[in-house]
């Protein structure tokens, strides 16, 4: 019986010494998991408090703090082509003074040092408003789609199905070539049979469409130089 008795506080202080490491295991396991999940949750959609100041083009703005951000996925007419000017302004109305939710994907930044963004406003009332995909369902962006950076590449293709098909902005002047094109599946942009770049891309990249309908509905982007 005595024996017992003083055998009895043994166990328990073993427990005691063992739930103090325990704790901190676990306390330690429940912060790493905490900040592990900031991590992921941070890039993809901070309230950054950053407002846009300035309007560059359709697929381009700057922010409060300095920072240039290219919209991922999409890509506006450039100074002296059609609906350069209207692309701007719908960008303009949609963000200007703004304050910018930026989600990103895999790169964060391109070769010029611009922010590579999904880039979401509020509206008046609240409403919460993707900014790349407006500009594309609008018909006053073309989808650009820069592996690893594909994302929302399946959205941006149905949006730009749906401004096709509605002859919206650009897409109301475009005359796809019927004749037979080349896709780069690297760079997702399509070609021309007669153009340079076709026989820069490897035979694996290489993929044929019957027309530029076609390569578009698959998500490939006409080439800048011969315009298919
Ligand atoms: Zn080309």
């Amino acid at each position: 019986m005595k024996r017992r008795s003083s055998f009895k506080p043994a166990p328990t202080r073993r427990v005691r010494v063992l739930r103090l490491p325990i704790v901190t295991v676990a306390l330690f396991l429940l912060f790493a998991v905490a900040s592990r999940c900031q991590l992921i949750r941070q890039p993809k959609a901070p309230k950054t408090g950053l407002k846009v100041v300035k309007v560059v083009d359709g697929d381009t703005v700057i922010l409060s703090n300095g920072q240039t951000v290219r919209y991922i996925g999409i890509d506006t007419p450039e100074q002296g082509q059609p609906f350069y000017e209207a692309a701007k302004n719908f960008n303009r109305k949609l963000v200007q003074g703004k304050t910018v939710e930026l989600e990103f994907d895999v790169e964060r930044y391109d070769h010029y040092g611009r922010m590579l963004a999904y880039v979401f406003v509020r509206d008046k009332s609240g409403r919460r408003i993707f900014v790349n995909a407006e500009m594309v369902r609008n018909g006053f962006a073309r989808i650009y789609t820069r592996p690893p950076n594909v994302k929302y590449a399946d959205l941006l293709v149905r949006l730009q199905e749906e401004a096709r098909t509605n002859k919206r902005g650009l897409w109301s002047v475009y005359k796809p070539t019927r004749s037979p094109v080349v896709g780069n599946k690297r760079t997702m942009v399509f070609h021309r049979m007669s153009c340079p770049s076709v026989w820069k891309i490897s035979p694996q990249n290489r993929i044929r469409f019957p027309s530029a309908e076609a390569a578009l509905e698959q998500g490939f982007s006409p080439c800048r130089e011969c315009q298919p």
